[in-house]
């Protein structure tokens, strides 16, 4: 209720306003920014939304996308003078400066007021005002609670609810994960209530996918998955040359890594992505397996418990390698 009380003092007047999100933005980063950046846009302020990387194009639907600023360098003069002439910085659905890659580092000398939107384990403690649930299914979730929280639920038009829409049917699964909750179901009521056209967004992103893409899944389902079944455990590794053959495209490997869980039996699942700078990767569980604690432990990452991600600098055939070699110490919780 304070931290409510101090942002809307914040926003009493116009401000300047910033609002970035994590590195490779998925539809809860972007929808949760924009739209929090179209309500403050109807609030009077003046808002630009910076992302530290591009995001994928099943996301361009989304109102306010054509003013996002990318991040692109260091020498991205524009984006540094925004952040340090903005009055109030948000920061959505990202929990740790380092995740935002140099972005983070301006972030945290600017002079503004930093807001952190977030529900990822863990927040680091950088900002002055911090809206952390770990237990909300989606930022996008918890900016539609600040919203109506602020008195403003009737400001919320079809073009931020499919927004926040967006952001909370990706992070729950399509409504099937352990976070789907009542307070889930009495938002999503909410936004059908106002009309957002939930089918839209639905083929937007799910039903969008371009050949190649399509093409690459099949690829790698029937060559470059492997199963261990001794660990109820099954993952996926794709090299650089993989991508470069099917064209992939920021967001084509989105998704992938629920294919390895969906199988029968298997209760553990990783995708490894060669990025040639690092190998990226993805972890997800089911029931009390904590892929955030495993990320955390040997992967320098983190997230949820059911889904994480982190990196790794070996070689993808190393990478795997480790992963395989980490899999007889979580006996116990695997073999179960
Ligand atoms: P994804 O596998 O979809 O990229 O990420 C799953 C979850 O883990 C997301 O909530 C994401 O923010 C988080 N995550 C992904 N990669 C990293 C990472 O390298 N470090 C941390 N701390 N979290 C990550
Ligand atoms: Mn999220």
């Amino acid at each position: 209720m304070q931290q409510i009380n101090e942002l809307q003092e914040l926003l009493r007047t116009p401000r300047k306003i910033m609002i970035t999100t994590h590195h490779k933005p998925d539809a809860d980063a972007l929808g949760s920014s924009l739209g929090l950046a179209g309500y403050l846009k109807k609030k009077g302020h003046q808002v630009t939304v910076i992302t530290p990387t591009d995001y994928p194009s099943f996301l361009n639907w989304m109102s306010g996308n054509e003013e996002v600023l990318i991040y692109s360098h260091r020498t991205d003069a524009q984006a540094q003078a925004i952040i340090q002439e903005a009055d109030v910085l948000f920061c959505l659905d990202f929990s740790a400066l380092s995740r935002i890659n140099e972005l983070g580092g301006y972030i945290r000398q600017a002079k503004g007021t930093r807001v952190l939107i977030d529900h990822h384990l863990e927040p680091e403690p950088f900002a002055e005002i911090m809206f952390s649930n770990t237990s909300a299914a989606a930022t996008a979730e918890l900016v539609y609670e600040l919203i109506r929280d602020l008195g403003d639920e009737d400001l919320i038009d079809n073009a931020i609810g499919e927004c926040l829409y967006a952001g909370i049917m990706t992070d729950t699964g399509s409504f099937r994960h352990a976070s789907t909750t009542r307070n889930v179901h009495l938002i999503i009521a909410d936004l059908l209530h106002k009309g957002v056209d939930i089918c839209k967004v639905h083929r937007n992103i799910y039903d969008s996918y371009s050949e190649s893409r399509l093409r690459f899944l099949g690829y790698v389902l029937k060559d470059k998955l492997t199963v261990v079944r001794e660990y109820n455990t099954a993952f996926i590794a794709v090299t650089s040359e993989e991508l470069k053959q099917y064209n992939s495209q920021t967001g084509d490997t989105e998704g992938l890594v629920n294919f390895a869980l969906s199988i029968e039996g298997v209760r553990f699942a990783a995708l490894f992505i060669d990025r040639t700078e690092a190998v990226k990767i993805s972890f997800r569980s089911v029931g009390d397996i904590s892929v955030n604690e495993f990320a955390r432990s040997h992967f320098s990452g983190g997230g949820h418990k059911n889904a994480s991600g982190g990196i790794s600098y070996l070689s993808l055939e190393e990478t795997v390698e480790k992963f395989k070699s980490l899999l007889p110490l979580y006996t116990e919780q695997l073999a179960k």
